[in-house]
């Protein structure tokens, strides 16, 4: 008896949702997130339903480091703890637009960070598996992310520049670390016709790419100019 199929089809069905109404959330915070969601999100021209719910939906501030939740809903990125950073939130959206985030779907993310991008695509898919290389950013992501009650996220600390062969292939991968090039195991990873965004560049300044897997063929288009910490790892820097 093959037991992979059938498994797989039950899950695409599951999605365990939170509780969305039992997050902590103030008034205040709510409005500026709504304000951040019109003016950065759709203002500039992001039309995806789905995410733009996810991204009003989901308390940002809840992220930060507690000094900086007044920041929660500005423009930009953010710090995050063992100086990396929570992505600017129109980059959030972008990159998940790009990717075309479908219900059902298994999403490999690698760099889990603060788990904020983690959040927004276990709101639109079937389930995350999300690798990160910072032991205790893992475990602080895992926590809150638990906390907010999500039951569709899969969290693996290591070398995400190996993807995980584990649970592959994956439909979509978001990369959310800057490499020189796309690390070979990712591309194996991805289902046919799957796709993958990432930001390609030096350790510097990248642009972000999204790849799309279709047979043998791997087709690449360059979307915008991008500042990502850099991947680390075997297939990133070293
Ligand atoms: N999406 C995150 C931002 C992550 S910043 C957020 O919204 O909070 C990039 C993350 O990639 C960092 O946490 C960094 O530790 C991690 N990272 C870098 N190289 C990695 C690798 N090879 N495997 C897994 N994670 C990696």
């Amino acid at each position: 008896m093959d037991h992979s199929k059938p498994a797989a089809a039950a899950d695409h069905t599951l999605n365990p949702q939170p509780d969305i109404a039992a997050w902590p959330d103030t008034v205040a915070f709510r409005r500026r997130r709504h304000d951040m969601v019109r003016q950065q999100i759709i203002a500039r021209g992001i039309r995806n339903a789905p995410l733009i719910r996810a991204m009003a939906r989901l308390p940002r501030h809840l992220f930060t480091r507690p000094e900086d939740c007044d920041l929660a809903y500005d423009d930009m990125a953010l710090p995050s703890d063992q100086g990396q950073t929570i992505s600017q939130p129109m980059m959030v959206a972008v990159m998940t637009a790009q990717l075309d985030v479908r219900p059902g779907q298994r999403i490999l993310e690698i760099g889990t960070g603060t788990g904020y991008q983690t959040a927004i695509l276990a709101m639109l898919c079937g389930q995350v598996y999300t690798v990160e290389y910072v032991p205790q950013l893992a475990r602080e992501a895992q926590a809150r992310l638990h906390r907010l009650g999500f039951g569709n996220i899969y969290y693996c600390i290591g070398d995400g520049s190996n993807g995980w062969d584990a649970h592959s292939p994956y439909d979509r991968i978001l990369v959310t670390a800057g490499a020189a090039m796309v690390p070979e195991p990712l591309i194996q990873q991805l289902v046919d016709g799957g796709k993958m965004i990432i930001p390609v560049g030096n350790q510097t300044t990248q642009v972000l790419q999204i790849i799309e897997r279709k047979g043998k063929k791997i087709t690449t288009a360059d979307i915008l100019d991008c500042r990502f910490v850099p991947l680390l790892g075997k297939h990133g820097w070293h």
